[in-house]
C-alpha cells in the first residue's frame, strides 16, 4: 500500500469518525426535543395518503412548484441530493478502496449521465437562488423581502457549501477518470477528465487523493451545517410532510386536547391543560414543524397581517416557537426524566433540574410564552439587527402579533413543508383567553354577545325573523305547523346565520338567495329563534369553551329536528356546521349557497335573463373569501354565476382563487380594532377598484361588511366614485327577475 493511500485512509476515517460523533450528537438531541412534545393525535393513519403525499409533495415538489422559478431551482437541488447521493456513497467507499464505484449501479452509463446532468442542474439552481436572494435582499427591501428575518447568512453558506460539492465531485472524479479511463455516459466528468490527463499520473494521483478528501470533508461539514441550522428541513421537511394533518390544516380547527385525550368541556379533567401556555405544551409534532421550517418566508409574502404593517409573519412566529423550543430543550428533557416523563405542572419549574442548567436555558426558561415585547422589534424593522434577527429575550411571541391574526390560511397554504401556523396560534390563543383572561378587551363583548343573546352582535333572538316580514314570498319557519322534525317535502334547511338575520347588508343576502330558492322551486325551511351563533368567532378566539357550548347546543337542535341538508350564506357557517360540528357528533351535507345556485343555474332552474341597467357590458371582479376559497376549496361555483348574469364580464384582481387577499375579518378580527398598520380591507378594496370594475361581488357577510366599509370610506375621500359591493346572489338576483 503506497504512503498516499495509508494517509487517505487515515485521514479521510478521521473526518467521517468526528462528524459521525457531531451528527450523532445532534441528531440525538433533535430526537430527544421533538420526543419531548406532547402526544399528537392522529398522525398515523391513512397510511396510502401519507405516501401518496410523499409522493406529490417531497418527490414531486408540488407546493414548492406554485412558484416556478424557485419551484424549478428547488427541484434541481432536492433531485440533485438524490442522484448525486451514489456519488456520496462512492466518495465514502473511495477513501478505502481506489477507483470505488457503487455495485451494480455505479459504471452504469444512465446513471453516471444522470450524475454529470443534476452536477450541472444544481449548479444552475445555487445560481438561480443566488439571483434569487440578490433581488430579494432584506437589507433593501425591508419588510417586502420574503427573507426578512430569516437567516440569510447561513443561507449563503448552504449554497456556497453546495458549490463545494459540485467543484470537489467533480476534482476528484475527473482525476479518477483520468486515471484509471474514462466511462460511457460520463459526459461532463469525461471531459473534466480530458482536460485534466496532460498533467501526467503522478500529479493525478495527488489531486485524486485532495479530491476524494476535500470531497468528504465538505460533504460532512455540510451535513454537520444542514444538522446545527435552519437548513434542518433538508432532512425533516419529508418526515413532517408524512405526519402532516390530513387532507391539510385547513379548514375546521382540531379538538383541544391535553395530554393526548380529547377534553371533555362538560366534565373536563383537574390536570387538564387548556391551550398552550409554555412551548412544551406543544405537541411533538409541533415541535417537528417549528424545526422544519425552511426560513423560505412564502407564508411571510402573503400574509395580509405582515403585507399592512402589522406585527404579525407566520415565518417569524414560527420561527421564535423553534428559538424558544431548542433553547428549554435541555431543561424540558431534564424534567421530563425527573418527573416520570411529565412535565412540572403549569406554573411550577423544577428548580432542582434548572439549577444544572446553564444560564442560556435558565434564560429560555424564564421567559413567557405569550406577552408584549416591548424590544419593538416585531413592530419596527428598526427592531432587527443587521442579520435581520430579533433580540431572543422577554416573551417568545408577541401578543399584539398572536391577536393580528385572521386565520385566513394564506401560510398554510403556501408551506412547502406543510407547517400548521392556524393551530399553533389558535393553541396559544386558548390558553390566552380559557387560562390566562389576557386578550384584546373587544372580545369580551363579542363572547358575552355570544353566550347570553346567542349572536355576536347582542341582538334579541326574536329579531331572528325580521327579514321575512320584509319579503313578498313565503318563507317556512320550523315549528309554525307544529312540526317536530324537518318535512319530508323540505329539501333544505336554510341556515341564515347571525349576519344573515342581524346585519343590514347580509339580510339583503339572506333576501336574495331565499327569493331565488323560491323562484327555483327548492323547498326550504328556517329554524328561526331555534338558531344561534354557530361558535366560529369564539373558537378563533380562542374560546373553546364557549364554542363547545354553542356547537353542542345547536348540534342538539339539528339532530332532533332530523337535519340532513343544509344550505348557508355564510363560509363561517359552512365550514363550522359541515367540518367542526362532526367533532361534536353532528353530520350534516352543508353547502354554500353560491354552489346551489349555481347548480339551480347549470339545471335552468334559474335563468338570468335581464341585462344591467347600463345595458352594457358591466365588469365585476369577484372576492374569494379565505373560508370559502382557501380553507373549502369552493372557487367555481361563485365565478359561474358571476359570468351567468347576462352582461356582466367577470376580471380577476391580482390576488384571487388560492392567492386570494383576506378582508381582514377572519379569526375573529370582526370583533377587534385594528390599531396596528394599514388596514386590511382597504388594502383588498383597493385592488378591486383597481381592476377598473364597476362592482365586486362578495360571497360572505364578514367580506361584504369590510368591503362596503372600505369602498365607503374612499368615496368619503372623493375616491371610488360609483364602485358597488354586491353578494352574488343579489347580483343574480338583479340578473334573474324579470321585473328587475
Ligand atoms: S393565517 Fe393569514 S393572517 Fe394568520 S398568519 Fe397565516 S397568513 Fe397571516
Ligand atoms: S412557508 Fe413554511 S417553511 Fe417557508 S418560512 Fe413560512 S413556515 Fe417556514
Amino acid at each position: 500500500m503506497e504512503t498516499l493511500d495509508v494517509i487517505r485512509i487515515v485521514l479521510g476515517t478521521a473526518i467521517i469518525v468526528v462528524a459521525a460523533v457531531f451528527a450523532a450528537r445532534r441528531i440525538l438531541f433533535l430526537q430527544g426535543m421533538i420526543r419531548s412534545g406532547q402526544p399528537a393525535v392522529g398522525r398515523t393513519s391513512h397510511v396510502g395518503k401519507r405516501a401518496e403525499l410523499e409522493g406529490s409533495q417531497v418527490l414531486g415538489q408540488k407546493k414548492l412548484l406554485q412558484w416556478a422559478i424557485p419551484g424549478v431551482a428547488h427541484v434541481f437541488a432536492f433531485w440533485g441530493f438524490l442522484v448525486l447521493g451514489i456519488t456520496v456513497a462512492e466518495a465514502l467507499g473511495e477513501v478505502y478502496i481506489e477507483n470505488f464505484w457503487f455495485p451494480v449501479i455505479g459504471t452504469w452509463p444512465i446513471v453516471l449521465f444522470l450524475e454529470d446532468l443534476f452536477v450541472i442542474l444544481v449548479f444552475v439552481g445555487i445560481v438561480i437562488f443566488a439571483i434569487i436572494r440578490l433581488l430579494n435582499n432584506p437589507a433593501k427591501e425591508g419588510r417586502r423581502s420574503r427573507f426578512f428575518g430569516s437567516h440569510t447568512g447561513a443561507a449563503w453558506i448552504v449554497l456556497l457549501m453546495i458549490f463545494n460539492v459540485l467543484w470537489t465531485l467533480e476534482l476528484y472524479r475527473g482525476a479518477k477518470l483520468a486515471l484509471h479511463g474514462q466511462l460511457p455516459g460520463a459526459f461532463f466528468s469525461n471531459w473534466i477528465a480530458s482536460l485534466m490527463e496532460p498533467l501526467g499520473v503522478s500529479t493525478l494521483e495527488v489531486l485524486e487523493f485532495f479530491g476524494v478528501i476535500l470531497h468528504i470533508a465538505v460533504i460532512l461539514g455540510f451535513l454537520l451545517i444542514v444538522l446545527y441550522s435552519k437548513h434542518l428541513h433538508i432532512g425533516l421537511a419529508p418526515i413532517n410532510v408524512a405526519f402532516s394533518r390530513l387532507p391539510n390544516a385547513l379548514g375546521p380547527l382540531l379538538p383541544m386536547y391535553s395530554g393526548g385525550k380529547p377534553i371533555d368541556f362538560e366534565d373536563p379533567a383537574d390536570d387538564a391543560t387548556f391551550g398552550v401556555g409554555r412551548i412544551e405544551d406543544f405537541t411533538w409534532k409541533d415541535t417537528l414543524d417549528f424545526a422544519t421550517c425552511t426560513e423560505c418566508g412564502r407564508c411571510q409574502s402573503q400574509c395580509p397581517a405582515w403585507n399592512t404593517g402589522k406585527p404579525l409573519s407566520p415565518k417569524l412566529m414560527i420561527m421564535d416557537l423553534r428559538e424558544a423550543s431548542f433553547a428549554k430543550a435541555p431543561y424540558v428533557m431534564a424534567a421530563q426524566k425527573a418527573n416520570d416523563g411529565a412535565n412540572p405542572p403549569l406554573g411550577d419549574v423544577d428548580e432542582a433540574v434548572l439549577a444544572t442548567m446553564p444560564q442560556s436555558v435558565k434564560d429560555a426558561v424564564e421567559r413567557p410564552l405569550v406577552g408584549p415585547r416591548d424590544d419593538v422589534a416585531h413592530k419596527d424593522t428598526d427592531g432587527y439587527d443587521a442579520s435581520g434577527h430579533r433580540d431572543q429575550s422577554g416573551p417568545v411571541i408577541d401578543e399584539d402579533a398572536l391577536w393580528s391574526c385572521t386565520t385566513c390560511g394564506a401560510c398554510v397554504y403556501q408551506c412547502p413543508v406543510d407547517i400548521e401556523h392556524i393551530d399553533h396560534f389558535i393553541d396559544m390563543r386558548r390558553y390566552q383567553v380559557m387560562i390566562d383572561t389576557s386578550f384584546p378587551v373587544e372580545l369580551n363583548g363579542m363572547f358575552k354577545n355570544v353566550e347570553t343573546k346567542g349572536n355576536p352582535w347582542g341582538m334579541n333572538a326574536s329579531m331572528r325573523n325580521a327579514w321575512i316580514e320584509e319579503v313578498d314570498f313565503e318563507v317556512r319557519v320550523f315549528g309554525m305547523d307544529g312540526e317536530d322534525t324537518i318535512p319530508a317535502d323540505v329539501e333544505y334547511l336554510f341556515w341564515v346565520g347571525c349576519a344573515g338575520a342581524f346585519e343590514d347588508r347580509a339580510k339583503k343576502t339572506t333576501k336574495a338567495v331565499a327569493e331565488l330558492l323560491t323562484i327555483a322551486g327548492v323547498s326550504f325551511m328556517v329554524l328561526g329563534e331555534g338558531e344561534t351563533c354557530n361558535g366560529d368567532p369564539a373558537r378563533r378566539a380562542g374560546n373553546e369553551f364557549l364554542f363547545q357550548m354553542q356547537a353542542m347546543q345547536n348540534v342538539e337542535v339539528l339532530n332532533e329536528i332530523k337535519a340532513k341538508k343544509i344550505v348557508v350564506t355564510c363560509p363561517h357557517c359552512l365550514n363550522t356546521l359541515g367540518r367542526e360540528y362532526p367533532q361534536v357528533g353532528g353530520n350534516y351535507e352543508v353547502v354554500h349557497y353560491s354552489q346551489l345556485l349555481a347548480t339551480l343555474v347549470r339545471e335552468g332552474r334559474l335563468i338570468p335573463v335581464t341585462p344591467l341597467e347600463t345595458g352594457m357590458t358591466e365588469k365585476v371582479t369577484y372576492h374569494d373569501p379565505c373560508y370559502l376559497g382557501r380553507h373549502n376549496n369552493i372557487y367555481v361555483p361563485p365565478r359561474e354565476l358571476v359570468e351567468s348574469v347576462p352582461g356582466v364580464e367577470l376580471v380577476e384582481m391580482p390576488r384571487h382563487g388560492a392567492q386570494s387577499f383576506c378582508c381582514g375579518a377572519g379569526g375573529a378580527r370582526m370583533w377587534m380594532e385594528e390599531k396596528l398598520g394599514t388596514r386590511v380591507n382597504a388594502n383588498r378594496a383597493e385592488e378591486a377598484v383597481a381592476t377598473g370594475a364597476a362592482k365586486v361581488a362578495v360571497a360572505c357577510p364578514f367580506c361584504s361588511v369590510m368591503l362596503n366599509d372600505a369602498v365607503t370610506s374612499f368615496q368619503q375621500q372623493g375616491q371610488a366614485e360609483g364602485f358597488e359591493v354586491v353578494d352574488l346572489a343579489s347580483l343574480l338576483l338583479a340578473g334573474v327577475k324579470k321585473d328587475a
